[in-house]
């Protein structure tokens, strides 16, 4: 096999070749954060990228979908191609309304449908330090196989689990596996910002979210001075939304912590506000906490927001 393409239905007049390189940074970013988390066994992924450009090879006009291309030459790379193109396909599934957002600014409407993150038929599995592509016989590396009844018990278990639900750090980290959040949120609490911000990034991304790291990511975001104010907010938005009961959790929260805090927890009441299920007393209570943090401090946040409520 001489490659794969991973590719994404589109509409419009716009300038699909710089979409595509600006949405290809997006997915390849994406992938590559998770790869932090999994240490070395991605090098060798991350190298299949050095001097390779998917979305070199021009845009044909009038094509409606938009495509990124990953080489195999001779068949020898074909465990990182498929890699890739697995990982292009959930960064598109989970980041659908960034990715949406990054090819309107050049003209292009992604039109979906929108793929499901568990889509693709590949499996992946980490053993002595390296990547594999599970197959049905053995595993795949690059110009590398490893078969199957060469295995330790403990691998052929490894092997198995992962063929139910793949074992590669971005899926691993998506669902994510408890070892993968704890480490997360040791980050989250520790000194380094760059990895504290690395940890809400993930967490803003991971299919479920507890109250206690929605907690920790105010509590974190909120300290005065330490971050952007992006970085923490946009999280705190996204993980409000899947934490049962984060309403009441943040209307709590949101007087306890710092301005910036209490503007992040404001900022990310504000689509649940919306919900259907608000009554009339909590979205008076919402109002009031608004308008006491333009009192208070001169909320630009608050302003906006309630000038958005009308
Ligand atoms: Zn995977």
């Amino acid at each position: 096999m001489g490659g794969i393409g991973f590719s994404i239905s589109i509409d419009g007049d716009g300038d699909v070749d710089t979409a595509r390189v600006a949405v290809w940074e997006e997915m390849r970013t994406f992938a590559q954060w998770f790869h932090v988390l999994g240490g070395k066994a991605y090098d060798e992924l991350d190298h299949y990228l050095d001097g390779l450009e998917p979305a070199a090879e021009p845009h044909r006009a009038g094509d409606r979908r938009m495509y990124w291309w990953f080489p195999s030459p001779a068949g020898s790379c074909l465990r990182s191609m498929l890699a890739w193109a697995h990982w292009c396909a959930v960064a598109v599934a989970v980041d659908w309304e960034r990715v949406g957002y990054v090819a309107r600014r050049h003209g292009v409407t992604i039109t979906g449908p929108r793929p499901e993150a568990t889509a693709g038929d590949e499996r992946f599995v980490v053993l002595r330090d390296r990547l594999w592509l599970v197959e049905d016989d053995g595993l795949r590396g690059d110009n590398l196989l490893l078969p199957l009844d060469e295995l330790t018990e403990e691998e052929t278990g490894r092997v198995g689990a992962a063929r139910k639900r793949c074992g590669c750090v971005v899926c691993a980290g998506l669902r994510p596996d408890p070892e993968i959040l704890a480490a997360v949120l040791a980050d989250l609490h520790g000194a380094d910002d760059g990895r504290a911000v690395q940890a809400a990034w993930h967490l803003e991304r991971m299919d479920s979210v507890t109250p206690e790291a929605l907690e920790a990511l105010v509590r974190v975001g909120a300290q005065p001075g330490r971050f952007h104010y992006d970085d923490f907010s946009h999280p705190i938005t996204r993980c409000a939304g899947r934490v049962p009961g984060a309403w009441t959790q943040l209307m709590a929260l949101a007087p306890e912590v710092g301005h910036d805090g209490r503007d992040m927890a404001l900022q990310a009441l504000f689509p649940l506000y919306r919900a259907p299920q608000r009554t009339e007393d909590e979205r008076d209570a919402y109002r009031a906490a608004l308008r006491a943090a333009l009192a208070e401090y001169r909320s630009d946040t608050a302003f906006y927001l309630l000038k958005d409520l009308g």
